[in-house]
C-alpha cells in the first residue's frame, strides 16, 4: 500500500493487507503521535488496510487505544487516553464543543455568573490557518457567538500565502467576515525582513507584531474579546517553559481569561486550553474544515518545540500529564497573581496610543529599529 506521511511529506510502500497498527509498527511510528487516514476518513489502530490502499498519516500529539463510542458504542473514529475514552464521528464533534463550552461557562478566576464570551459580545478571533484557531472559529460559530476573524500576513513566504487563502475560504464558505492585516502593506516590514534587520528572532518579531496587531484591529473595531487558538499543549509548553525559568511575572500572567487592563487593550481569551493538538486536529478532519498542515517554516531552533517534545515523552508514559500540569497550575493560579503588577503601570503609547508599561510601546521601538536599517519606506500605522 501506499503511505503519504506528513510534514515532513514523504511516501512509503507498505506490504498489505496489513491493520492499522501494523503499519504504524512497520514505519515505526507510535499510534498515539499521528492520525490516520483511509479515503479521507478517520481510522483506528484495528482497521484493516488493503494490499493497494492509499493511507494518509498526520503528525499530532497524544493519543492511545479504545474500539467503541463511550457515548453510543458504535465504532470509534478516535481514542483519547487522557480521558480514557473513544468516540465515535459525532460525539466527537460533541466531546470538543461541550470542552470549549465548559472552558468558556467555568474559566479558572472568574465567579460563578462570569463568562470567557457573553453572548451579547463582539469576538474577534486571530486564525493563523492552522487547525487550531480554524477548529475555534467553527465552534465558536456552532455554539452561536458573533465571531470574525482576523488574519494577519507575516510575509513568509508560500506558507503565509497558503495560509492567507485557507482562512479567506473558511469565511467565504461560512459568509463570515476576515479582516485582514498585511504586514508589509500597513508596517513595512515582514517577519523575515524584520528579522534581519534588528538581528532579534524571527519568532521574536513575529510575536510581538501579532500581540500588537490582534489586540490594534479589536480596539479600532469595538471588538470586546480577542481569542486565539492555543490548545491544551501550547499552554501546557509555556507553562513548562514559564517554570523553568521562573518567570513569576508571566506565570502571573499565563491565564485562560485575561482582562481588559488600562484603555485600550481588549479582554484575551483561550477557548482550547482544555483540548490537545490531537483533537483539534482531529475535530478539523471531522468537520471537514481545510488548514494548512505544514508548519511555519522559520520555526527551526524555537524552544517551543523543545518544551513540547519533552512533555511528549512524559505524556506518552502517563497519560494526562500535561493536562494536569496545567490544570494544576491553573487551580494555584492565586498563588502567583502578586507578581502581576502590569495594571498599575500601563500607560497610552505617545505614538500609537496603545498600551504601554513605558513611554514608546515596544512594538512602536521595534518598528523604528526595523525602518532605520531597512530601506523601506514604510506607511504609518
Ligand atoms: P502560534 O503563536 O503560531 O502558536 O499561534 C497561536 C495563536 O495565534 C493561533 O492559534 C492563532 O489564534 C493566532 N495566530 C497565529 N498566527 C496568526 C496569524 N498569522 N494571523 C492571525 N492569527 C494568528
Ligand atoms: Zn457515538
Ligand atoms: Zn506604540
Amino acid at each position: 500500500m501506499r503511505v503519504h506521511l506528513r510534514n515532513p511529506d514523504r511516501i512509503e510502500t507498505v506490504p498489505g493487507p496489513a491493520a492499522v497498527a501494523e503499519v504504524l509498527a512497520h514505519l515505526d511510528i507510535p499510534p498515539h503521535t499521528v492520525l490516520v487516514l483511509h479515503e479521507g476518513e478517520l481510522v483506528t489502530a484495528e482497521h484493516l488496510l488493503g494490499e493497494d490502499a492509499e493511507v494518509e498519516i498526520r503528525p499530532v500529539i497524544s493519543g492511545g487505544a479504545g474500539p467503541t463510542c463511550v457515548i453510543c458504542r458504535s465504532p470509534a473514529v478516535i481514542e483519547e487516553p487522557r480521558h480514557r475514552a473513544a468516540w465515535c464521528s459525532v460525539h466527537f464533534v460533541d466531546h470538543v464543543q461541550s470542552q470549549v463550552r465548559k472552558a468558556i461557562d467555568q474559566a479558572p478566576g472568574l465567579g460563578a455568573r462570569e463568562r470567557m464570551i457573553s453572548y451579547d459580545e463582539r469576538v474577534l478571533i486571530a486564525v493563523s490557518g492552522g487547525k487550531d484557531s480554524l477548529a475555534l472559529w467553527d465552534i465558536l460559530l456552532a455554539l452561536g457567538y458573533r465571531v470574525d476573524g482576523l488574519y494577519v500576513g507575516l510575509g513568509i513566504g508560500g506558507y503565509s500565502t497558503r495560509s492567507g487563502e485557507v482562512c479567506r475560504r473558511f469565511a467565504e464558505e461560512r459568509g463570515v467576515r476576515l479582516h485582514e492585516v498585511d504586514l508589509a502593506g500597513v508596517y513595512g516590514y515582514t517577519t523575515p525582513s524584520g528579522a534581519q534587520a534588528t538581528g532579534r528572532s524571527a519568532c521574536g518579531v513575529c510575536g510581538l507584531s501579532k500581540r500588537y496587531v490582534f489586540n490594534r484591529v479589536a480596539v479600532d473595531h469595538g471588538y470586546e474579546v480577542l481569542a486565539t487558538g492555543h490548545n491544551l499543549d501550547d499552554e501546557a509548553a509555556t507553562l513548562l517553559g514559564n517554570l523553568l525559568r521562573w518567570q513569576d511575572t508571566f506565570l502571573a500572567r499565563q491565564q485562560p481569561v485575561l482582562p481588559a487592563d488600562g484603555t485600550n487593550q481588549v479582554r484575551k481569551v483561550k477557548p482550547l486550553y482544555r483540548l490537545s493538538e490531537r483533537e483539534m486536529a482531529a475535530y478539523c478532519v471531522l468537520r471537514g474544515i481545510d488548514y494548512v498542515v505544514e508548519e511555519c517554516p522559520l520555526v527551526e531552533g524555537n524552544t517551543g518545540h523543545e518544551l513540547k517534545a519533552a512533555l511528549d515523552v512524559i505524556e506518552a508514559r502517563s497519560p494526562g500529564a500535561k493536562a494536569q500540569l496545567l490544570f494544576g497550575f491553573l487551580d494555584r493560579r492565586e498563588r502567583f497573581a502578586a507578581a502581576d503588577d502590569r495594571g498599575e503601570q500601563l500607560a497610552a503609547c505617545e505614538r500609537c496610543a496603545m498600551p504601554t508599561t513605558g513611554q514608546v510601546c515596544a512594538f512602536c521601538r521595534q518598528q523604528e529599529r526595523i525602518h532605520a536599517a531597512l530601506p523601506l519606506a514604510a506607511a504609518q500605522p
